[in-house]
């Protein structure tokens, strides 16, 4: 795509309503919800309020299209060919999509254009890739038995996504689970439902059968909730916080649902003092404020090595000082505004409470203009282990620096969290970032980079910040069950 420079027009919005067994209706209740910009606090429009009824629609026609529909009985190399036709689709319409992205959630359309649209269209493909590549093994057992394994779908997939990347957390989702041969009801965050809407409408296009994927737009509690106790979704699949999906592990028991879990993180990026400092500083600013540090596995937690901790304050400073912050639809904008308004105000209280626990604020802490949910980049110093902007996850654009002396002490304190999502190391020395790497307790750990994301490399946490992996072949495994075939031979 060439750069672009001038505003981009405000999207059109289409797709607001249910999209069930591929129709479009309103909700049963005949609800609806706002959808807000987050910077203007305006509406946008309103969006079909999904709950139970609605979902209990979309279980069903999930089931049908599966057991009673062409999806269940289609070669496994032609969903992989509609997949392709998908992400040739959201391609050509990448501009739109990343407008409407910008505009719901409020990132950067120079980032939702050059990193959320192109990592999409790469999932997509990427699964398409795997659809006629999933097989069983034939076993040599005792006696006189022929004895396979067949690989089949789980049955309905359950999807349930945050708002932080919509459309690609719905590729994360729909990729792996489609490839598989499983069928979806997905039911998008509330905060940014019109991509996955928007998406659905491509996916009508690209000519995926009637309930292949069906998506209900509405609140957790009430639409989020109908997903995981319906007796007829087999499985959940869920990125957002560890708290609902200790709610969703306790409600699932009561059909036996299989899990996976995204959860948060808390992540220690450490950089030791023989890193190359240029790229350590710029690596650790895009780690923490990439998407307005709405990342599940921002370097939260910045550790870096006494002897050169104030150079790397002084080059942090001057990295994130002139940031343009503004309309996410401007190109030139570098950071929106934060998504809504509840998330403001916990970023901002974590922001007071690092000033009464005694950190340095040493750049931002504010409010951003007079409209929108826009925080100032913030960089906190002087943070010890302890202090709450340490210890829990914040969600905004807030870096706490903490000082370590050396790679036993480091360690550990790396370590001494409850979650386990990402790490990253920053050193010239292999022999520090192999310990590293092989010691810190955490589902991905970069070496010399941060968020280098690959659609085939597995993605999630240890400890509480998941279950199961995203992406990569683990994924599919998500998605698939063994069956198991003993032909007697005589
Ligand atoms: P976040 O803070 O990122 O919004 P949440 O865990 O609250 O994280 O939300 C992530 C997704 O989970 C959203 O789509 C939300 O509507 C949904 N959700 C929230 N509560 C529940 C629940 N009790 N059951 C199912 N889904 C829920």
């Amino acid at each position: 795509m060439a750069t672009i420079t001038e505003p981009i027009t405000t999207p059109a919005v289409r797709e607001t309503e249910c999209f069930i067994g591929g129709k479009w209706t309103p909700s049963v209740s005949g609800q609806t919800f706002s959808t807000i910009n987050p910077s203007t606090e305006e509406v946008i429009c309103e969006v079909a309020e999904g709950d139970a009824a609605d979902i209990d629609l979309a279980a069903k026609a999930a089931h049908a299209a599966l057991y009673d529909g062409p999806w269940g009985k289609m070669d496994a190399r032609d969903r992989g060919i509609l997949m392709n036709k998908l992400a040739d689709l959201i391609e050509s319409n990448l501009e739109e999509l990343a407008a409407l992205e910008s505009l719901d959630n409020g990132k950067p359309f120079a980032d939702s254009s050059t990193a959320d649209l192109p990592l999409v269209v790469d999932c997509l493909r990427y699964y398409a890739g795997w659809a006629d590549k999933i097989h069983g093994k034939t076993i040599p057992v005792r006696g006189d038995f022929f004895v396979y394994t067949r690989r089949e779908p789980v049955g309905v997939a359950g999807q349930i996504i945050p708002w932080n990347f919509p459309m690609l957390m719905t590729a994360w989702k729909w990729g792996p689970a489609l490839a598989a041969g499983c069928t979806i009801v997905m039911k998008p965050a509330e905060q940014t439902p019109l991509t996955c809407l928007r998406m659905a409408k491509l996916a009508q296009e690209a000519g995926f059968p009637d309930g292949v994927i069906n998506v209900v737009p509405g609140f957790g509690p009430t639409a989020g909730a109908a997903v995981v106790k319906h007796p007829l979704v087999d499985k959940i699949a869920f990125t957002g916080e560890h708290t609902t999906a200790q709610i969703i592990q306790r409600e699932a028991a009561d059909t036996m649902k299989r899990l996976t879990f995204e959860l948060g993180g808390k992540s220690p990026n450490i950089v030791f003092a023989d890193a190359d400092l240029d790229e350590a500083v710029a690596g650790s600013d895009a780690g923490l404020f990439f998407n307005m540090g709405q990342c599940c596995c921002a370097g939260s937690r910045l550790y870096v090595e006494e002897s050169i901790h104030d150079a790397f304050v002084e080059r942090m400073l001057e990295s994130i000082a002139g940031r343009k912050l503004g309309d996410p639809l401007d190109p030139s904008t570098q950071q929106g505004p934060q998504v809504d308004q509840a998330q403001f105000d916990k970023i901002m209280k974590y922001i007071g409470l690092g000033q009464e626990q005694g950190a340095n604020c040493a750049a931002g802490g504010n409010r951003f203009g007079d409209r929108g949910y826009f925080i100032e980049p913030t960089v906190f110093t002087g943070v010890t282990d302890e202090m709450q902007i340490a210890t829990d996850e914040i969600f905004g654009p807030v870096m706490s620096i903490l000082k370590f002396r050396d790679m036993d002490e480091i360690i550990d304190r790396a370590n001494n969290t409850m979650y386990g999502l990402a790490a990253a190391v920053w050193t010239r020395d292999v022999q520090k970032a192999h310990k590293i790497a092989n010691s810190v307790r955490a589902g991905t750990v970069w070496v010399n980079c941060y968020d280098a994301f690959d659609a085939a490399a597995p993605f999630g946490g240890f400890k509480m910040s998941g279950l199961g992996r995203e992406l990569g072949e683990a994924a599919l495994n998500n998605y698939l069950e063994d069956k198991t075939v003993t032909v007697a031979l005589s």
